[in-house]
């Protein structure tokens, strides 16, 4: 297939019938660890994906925007009205009147324009092509607009798009990632502050890379159980007494179990105060420039989704075991579970080999075979031409 920037290039040309200003690119994300403790005011630890969403825009005239996706082969055209309040364009249009909406709401005041877009970001894998499509229409509006909006606060109005104009509650990691990671680096983020930082994760220099498998398990049940996993979490931290779990530490953990008496309860509150605590440690590891030891931090993170949090599926499990059993590094779910992909650190050399044996290990249970792709860190939003 012909890469993406071009077929949005290309996609603009036969709609509008002229080149477009420019073209934004804004990635896909996987998080390395840290789940589930985003709603916990805790901490995560994205990186972004070569994978990309490309808007290809330019301006028109008044405050109307023409969105086309190759997705679909549909164009969305919607004015001032339908982006005066949230909701009023749906489907897949909604995520762009949703950034035109954020924008406008936040008093910037939007460019009319025609988009194409095209991506290479898998749907509902839970790689988040939601916020790459957002990013991309964000950055590609502020920077024809020249409106007066720094990368660190671009974040919050996606979040804001997504959130209140298409109903969807995520929290502000997706978008922190699809705007702000940079290229050989995972992105730190602290939930409660929202403050981040670039930590270097050199895969490529280590002789590494990251296996990515989709495990295309069928999401079961996956917003009901969210929406319970969220509960626990804030029971939990109701009878210990705190704002959130994140103000659990872990020399405090044994303390705080002591005091739960659900076993349920018990569970989710280990899982999310160690997962925490395996944020820090790989971010501590990753400083010191020791990435190949942070396999067995991913491993543990997989285990205790598996057995604390309880948000993982046959498929998945499958696919870490057959990866961890073929020689990878470390490997875990990445998500919030239920489905979604696996990530599997591995030797360069070997990634073909991890895939393979993950493939063999589901046809061997009847599972329908997975996809995968081996990716390196990469760069956040930007413009490219
Ligand atoms: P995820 O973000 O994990 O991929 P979501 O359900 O959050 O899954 O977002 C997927 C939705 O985002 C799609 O159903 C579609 O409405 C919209 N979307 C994402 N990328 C595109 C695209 N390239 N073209 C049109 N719509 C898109
Ligand atoms: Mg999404």
């Amino acid at each position: 297939m012909t890469d993406v920037a071009e077929r949005a290039a290309a996609g603009f040309r036969t709609r509008y019938g002229e080149p477009p200003a420019g073209r934004w690119a804004a990635p896909g994300r996987v998080n390395l660890i840290g789940e589930h403790t985003d709603y916990n005011d805790g901490f995560v630890l994205p990186f972004a994906l070569p994978l990309r969403t490309v808007a290809a825009a330019a301006g028109q005239d008044g405050a109307r925007w023409t969105v086309w996706s190759e997705l679909s082969d549909e164009t969305v055209t919607f004015g001032a009205d339908e982006v005066a309040e949230p909701g009023r364009v749906t489907g897949w249009g909604a995520y762009v009147a949703g950034v035109v909406w954020a924008l406008r709401d936040a008093g910037h005041d939007v460019p009319g324009a025609r988009l194409a877009i095209a991506s290479d970001v898998p749907l509902g894998a839970g790689l988040s092509s939601s916020a790459a499509l957002e990013a991309a229409v964000l950055t590609a509006l502020v920077d024809l607009g020249g409106l007066d909006l720094p990368a660190e606060r671009q974040p919050r109005l996606a979040q804001r798009a997504e959130n209140v104009y298409v109903g969807a509650p995520t929290g502000i990691m997706d978008q922190s990632a699809a705007i702000r990671c940079r290229d050989g680096h995972a992105l730190f983020l602290d939930c409660r502050t929202e403050e981040v930082e670039h930590i270097p994760f050199d895969l490529h220099a280590a002789g590494l890379a990251m296996l990515v498998v989709d495990s295309h398990a069928p999401h079961r049940h996956a917003d009901g159980e969210y929406a319970a996993r969220r509960r626990s979490c804030e029971a939990g931290a109701a009878r210990l007494g705190v704002p959130a779990l994140r103000d659990v530490g872990i020399d405090q953990l044994d303390t705080a179990l002591a005091r739960l008496d659900d076993p349920e309860t018990r569970r989710r509150v280990r899982h999310v105060v160690t997962e925490d605590q395996r944020v820090l440690d790989t971010v501590a590891l990753l400083r010191a420039g020791r990435v190949r030891e942070i396999g067995p931090l991913l491993t543990a993170s997989h285990v205790s989704m598996r057995d604390d949090f309880e948000i993982t599926v046959p498929e998945i499990d499958t696919a870490v075991e057959a990866a961890l059993a073929a020689g990878a590094l470390g490997a875990r779910m990445t998500g919030g579970g239920f489905g979604g992909c696996v990530l599997a650190l591995v030797e360069v050399d070997a990634a073909e080999a991890v895939a393979d044996a993950v493939t063999a290990a589901y046809a061997k249970k009847g599972f329908p075979a997975p996809g995968h792709v081996t990716v390196l860190p990469a760069g956040g939003a930007t413009r490219l031409d």
